[in-house]
């Protein structure tokens, strides 16, 4: 069953009352444990947790996660002006594209038009002078640096292993959020927030109502990216079986001799990063769910495990990767799916379907429905395949609309979402979930966020047109604004 929760659930959950709350995630993850069919309960009982603790950073702004959402949230924020303190989890920018080691970025045009006009157009420029593209497949390294470069030259103040742990809440108002770092616990008042966090982490701790998953309430898999050298891309581009997944050609004799442990028919495959150097999105990892820390442990290890068998079977079966080998894997498993908050729209298959146009749109977008088969087996392929290449794929120069209601959440005043956590239907999810489309509602999160600020406004009094106005200048794609 779907999972839907609002804010008077979630604080019936917690044990607290409509006023002043303060969410931490220790409390959170106690209190989705009662709603989430998790194996076992994550607490056996609790204890109180406070102290005193500086207040850290005040600023304008606060971007929670730096993944393509959150660095476009934060130059953007800047742009206009507004003091921004983005606080990272991990060791790097970029989220999924560095960390999780994401191959490539999804299509950036609709076949006649950029879509991810502005920050997207600077990150792919940038790349670009840097030598970092090869087709689109994208070098982790020189990403990491754009990001660095580009969050750094904004003005943006930016620490990396800071968590976001807690959210302190009155009357739909997040009153200032807490970070852990190597330095400490602190907190971080800010007048706007954006939570580019993938999973909606400060969004969910602050009590906004979310979706998980689509009608079944399952999650797609993950996958644990990887790096493969020693490459003979020659022989291999010259034998190159035809079809929609040439890397899976020879699945069927490999299921047949047992090279694996699971019948997985969807190999999305490995991409060409240099000249014998190779990205993969190799593998699934099934029944994840990448809010609760025991669920991704045991992906992460069944997905080192797997790709061994992916060794073998590349060695093995295909022609130019006989002596190709595993360098390392993402230092973040590849979660593609979870929370999906609720805001004052909810993005869905019929406006993907009518190529909608809205007039609060802040971007449009054209990538097909991409969710991948939640159970390994042929049928789950063969329909995922359908889907993606005929029902749900569009034609050159068609997009749909992407309006400013789905960032900003039902019932918060200071808060806006960015990246894989929008409001969207699990259908439309499956396409704006990509690095491209986390750009575009990213920017536009950071700079709403910024002007709410500065004008002292909640994020849903934001005047729309001037909001479109400016993310033109700043280079968005607005042809109906
Ligand atoms: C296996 C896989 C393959 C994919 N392939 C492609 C592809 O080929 N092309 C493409 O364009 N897209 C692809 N995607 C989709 C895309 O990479 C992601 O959906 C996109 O990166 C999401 O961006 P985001 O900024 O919303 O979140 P993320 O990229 O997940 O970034 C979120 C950031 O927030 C940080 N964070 C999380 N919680 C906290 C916290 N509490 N406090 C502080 N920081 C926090 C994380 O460390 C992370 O850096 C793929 C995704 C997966 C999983």
């Amino acid at each position: 069953m779907r999972e839907r929760v609002n804010r008077r659930d979630w604080m019936k959950t917690t044990g607290l009352a409509a006023g002043a709350m303060v969410a931490g995630a220790m409390k959170a993850s106690a209190a989705e444990t009662k709603r989430e069919a998790s194996p076992q309960p994550l607490a056996k009982s609790s204890v109180m947790f406070q102290r005193n603790i500086p207040v850290r950073y005040e600023v304008d702004v606060f971007v929670a996660g730096g993944g393509p959402a959150g660095t476009a949230a934060a130059v953007a924020a800047r742009s206009q002006g507004a003091t921004v303190y983005l606080a990272e989890a991990h060791s790097c920018l970029g989220g999924m594209g560095t960390a999780g080691r994401v191959p490539l970025f999804m299509p950036v045009s609709d076949g006649v038009n950029f879509l991810p006009g502005g920050f997207g157009k600077q990150v792919i420029t940038r790349l670009e002078k840097e030598k970092g593209l090869r087709g689109p497949a994208h070098d982790i390294e020189a990403l990491k640096r754009v990001y660095d470069a580009m969050v750094g030259e904004s003005g943006a103040v930016f620490t990396f292993h800071t968590s976001l742990i807690g959210v302190e809440t009155e009357s739909g108002r997040i009153k200032h959020v807490v970070c852990s770092a190597p330095s400490g616990i602190f907190a971080v008042r800010a007048k706007v927030y954006v939570d580019a966090t993938g999973n909606g982490d400060m969004a969910v701790w602050a009590g906004a109502e979310y979706e998980k998953g689509g009608a079944h309430g399952q999650l797609m898999p993950g996958t644990l990216c990887s790096v493969w050298s020693d490459i003979d891309w020659k022989t291999w581009e010259a034998n190159r079986p035809k079809g929609p997944q040439p890397d899976g050609s020879m699945l069927e004799k490999a299921f047949a001799d047992g090279v694996f442990t699971t019948r997985d028919e969807h190999l999305t495959g490995m991409y060409r990063l240099g000249d014998t150097l190779g990205a993969g999105n190799i593998g699934h990892t099934f029944d994840v769910d990448g809010t609760d820390e025991r669920s991704l442990t045991k992906a992460l290890v069944t997905g080192r495990k797997a790709l061994k068998e992916f060794e073998r079977y590349y060695r093995e079966y295909l022609k130019g990767f006989e002596k190709t080998r595993l360098v390392t894997t993402g230092s973040l498993l590849g979660v593609r799916e979870t929370r999906r908050i609720t805001g004052d729209y909810v993005l869905c298959l019929a406006d993907y379907k009518r190529r909608a146009t809205f007039p609060d749109e802040i971007g449009r977008y054209a990538y097909s429905i991409d969710i991948h088969p939640l159970h390994p087996g042929k049928d789950s392929y063969a329909q995922h395949r359908k889907d993606f290449d005929e029902t749900f794929r569009y034609g050159k120069g068609e997009s749909y609309g992407i309006p400013y209601r789905i960032l900003t959440p039902r019932g918060m005043d200071n808060l806006l979402v960015a990246g894989r956590c929008v409001s969207a239907d699990a259908m439309v999810h499956g396409s704006i979930r990509v690095m491209p489309g986390c750009f575009i509602t990213g920017q536009a999160a950071g700079m709403a966020a910024a002007m709410a600020g500065q004008q002292n406004l909640s994020v849903h009094r934001v005047d729309v047109k001037d909001l479109q106005r400016r993310l033109k200048e700043f280079g968005a794609f607005l042809p109906n604004a």
